[in-house]
């Protein structure tokens, strides 16, 4: 086979890959705006979030999809700047298309950037903001633009209370409720329960005090296994069923005889149980999830009981039954400082609460980083320009044709702060080059154009933000870059 001198395959991935970053690049920075997605049935997605776009789209060429799995990775790891990263890729492959007219093999250019990401991966560190780390900052910055922007000191402060409460985004429980004000969403300390599990209605309408106990089994008789046929006469089966009923029954006494006023059941409960225990004025919540009843149990710090058993030991709760949407909730804490804890979001739609909760993940995300020990740096794309400076300069250490990679990558990086001006009806261009001039902590003025600094107007992202997108769009450039044949392949 004679070598393809014009690179076609890796043209044609380029011109694919190009294609499903323009949808998204309109969406990056503060200005960028929303796109309105809709399937054959007709359902409507709106949204800024360039992971979300890309998820939904529906794209069949192969070096596409590998671009929706930079911004999955992005998402993974760091929860926030998908777009980024999916932008930073396509202007890499954009310029690599650029150095092929220039006479560049694919693996000429590979070596360059990845040099390039060495580089720049060095550099980073050097561009860390010291001192106070305002987590407001950061989640403001990562919800300007978003639809969460309207309450936008709310919700940055709600962000950074809930961190502080549960410690990591990924223990963070969220209620979005259809009808209500955005402004109107809180935290609630505790654990919320479902209103389909609870059994009865008429109990804790208000908020009450009470002793709770916690089963992790069920109080039903034993299901017949499918699959095993048991043969019995028909009094040794009375006296089996008699034996299991007896056994609920004692189980039943158990609860009442520990003083418990509500108790919380991982699994079935005898409808018959659950009128026992009424009677004695005991509320039976049902079919718990387990990941539910795993929270109540760090919520109370309490190990739930497998069977009721003599002599358990009850905990205080408050609980309280709230109604959204008509749903029922119940909302239940103990007195202890809380380890568990629930965002309660408003939205007017269902689709604009979507949008919320995805502007939310972003936010508690970045917040997560940061408060774990992540370094901050930066926003509006001017730790990327910053990066793209020291490049140039250390781009002649290198020399030959790698060089040129080298300079193509450092303009990749600017298209960051280029974009997020342009978005903002600014010139990209001009923008640049007057945050080339300044240096940092100069970035896009999105507002009246031309540049502002960013640590004045606490625009900051956390460093591991920076580092994944640079990481992961440099990968799947140079594996772009890498395929020299696309070929059909057979059918399973
Ligand atoms: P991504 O999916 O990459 O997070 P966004 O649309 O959320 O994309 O835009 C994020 C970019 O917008 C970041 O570079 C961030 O620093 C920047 N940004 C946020 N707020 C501002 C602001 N007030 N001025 C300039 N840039 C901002
Ligand atoms: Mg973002």
């Amino acid at each position: 086979m004679t070598e393809n001198k014009n690179h076609n395959a890796q043209r044609l991935n380029i011109e694919a890959v190009k294609r499903i970053v323009g949808t998204v690049r309109t969406t990056l920075g503060p200005m960028g705006m929303d796109k309105m997605m809709v399937d054959g049935g007709g359902n409507v997605i709106v949204t800024n979030d360039g992971a979300t776009i890309l998820r939904e789209l529906d794209s069949a060429h192969p070096a596409a999809k590998m671009i929706v799995e930079v911004s999955k990775v992005q998402e993974t790891n760091c929860y926030d700047g998908t777009t980024s990263s999916v932008v930073l890729a396509g202007q890499l492959l954009s310029n690599a298309e650029g150095l092929f007219d220039k006479g560049l093999h694919p693996n000429v250019v590979n070596k360059g950037y990845t040099k390039a990401q060495a580089m720049v991966l060095e550099e980073l560190p050097n561009l860390i903001v010291e001192g106070d780390r305002s987590l407001q900052a950061i989640a403001r910055t990562a919800i300007t633009g978003k639809s969460l922007e309207a309450s936008e000191d709310r919700v940055a402060q709600l962000c950074v209370d809930t961190i502080r409460a549960v410690g990591d985004a990924a223990d963070v429980r969220v209620l979005a409720a259809p009808g209500g004000s955005l402004n109107d969403s809180y935290l609630f300390e505790g654990v919320v329960v479902n209103k389909d599990f609870v059994s009865t209605d008429g109990v804790f309408d208000g908020k009450s005090e009470v002793e709770v106990l916690f089963i992790n089994s069920g109080l039903e008789e034993e299901k017949q296994d499918g699959n095993v046929q048991v043969q019995v006469d028909a009094s040794s089966y009375s006296s089996l069923k008699k034996a299991s009923r007896e056994e609920m029954l004692e189980s039943a006494k158990h609860i009442v005889a520990s003083g418990a006023k509500a108790v919380f059941v991982r699994d079935g409960v005898h409808d018959t149980i659950v009128q026992y225990l009424h009677k004695r004025g005991i509320f039976v919540c049902r079919r718990v999830p387990s990941s539910t009843m795993k929270r109540l149990s760090n919520e109370f710090g309490v190990k739930p009981y497998h069977i009721p058993e003599e002599d358990m030991d009850v905990s205080k709760a408050v609980i309280e039954r709230r109604k959204y949407n008509d749903v029922d909730y119940l909302f239940v804490s103990s007195s202890l400082a809380s380890s568990e804890a629930t965002l309660v979001l408003f939205g007017a739609t269902q689709s604009t609460l979507d949008e919320v909760q995805r502007g939310f993940d972003d936010a508690l995300g970045v917040v997560s980083l940061v408060a774990n020990g992540d370094d901050i740096c930066y926003g509006g794309g001017s730790t990327y320009l910053a990066l793209a400076s020291s490049l140039r300069s250390r781009a002649a250490e290198v020399g030959g044709r790698a060089q040129m990679a080298i300079e193509s990558y450092a303009d990749a990086l600017e298209s960051i702060p280029g974009t997020i001006a342009e978005n903002a009806g600014h010139d990209a261009l001009d923008t640049v080059l007057a945050m080339r001039h300044a240096g940092l902590p100069f970035g896009p003025d999105v507002e009246s154009g031309g540049i502002m600094d960013m640590g004045e107007s606490q625009v900051f992202e956390p460093m591991s933000l920076i580092r994944s997108a640079i990481t992961s769009a440099t990968e799947v450039t140079t594996a772009i870059l890498r395929i020299d044949d696309i070929i059909g392949r057979r059918g399973e």
